[in-house]
C-alpha cells in the first residue's frame, strides 16, 4: 500500500525549490527533517539530484527550463503508479 500524505507532496514541492536554489533556510530545515524520517522523499531526492547534476554535467550552462520541467513530470508519473 502506497503512503503518501500532504506532508510528503509538501517535501517534494519543497525539494523542486531546493535543487533550484530558491529555497529559504527555514524551508530547508524542514525539507531535510522529512527527509530523514521518509524513506519515500528521501529516495526521490536522491533520484532528482542526480538527475540533476546529470543535466548540468551536459549543460554547462543553464539546462533548458523545459527539459527539467519535462523530467518532473516524468518523475511525478513515476511516482503516482
Ligand atoms: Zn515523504
Amino acid at each position: 500500500m502506497r503512503h503518501r500524505g500532504d506532508d510528503c507532496d509538501k517535501a517534494v514541492h519543497a525539494l523542486y525549490n531546493y535543487l533550484d536554489g530558491e529555497m529559504g533556510l527555514r524551508q530547508k530545515r524542514h525539507l531535510m527533517g522529512h527527509l530523514r524520517r521518509c524513506r519515500g522523499c528521501s529516495d526521490a531526492a536522491d533520484f532528482e539530484r542526480t538527475l540533476l547534476s546529470r543535466i548540468r554535467q551536459a549543460c554547462p550552462q543553464e539546462p533548458p527550463p523545459e527539459l527539467v520541467e519535462r523530467l518532473r513530470r516524468l518523475l511525478q508519473q513515476a511516482g503516482d503508479e
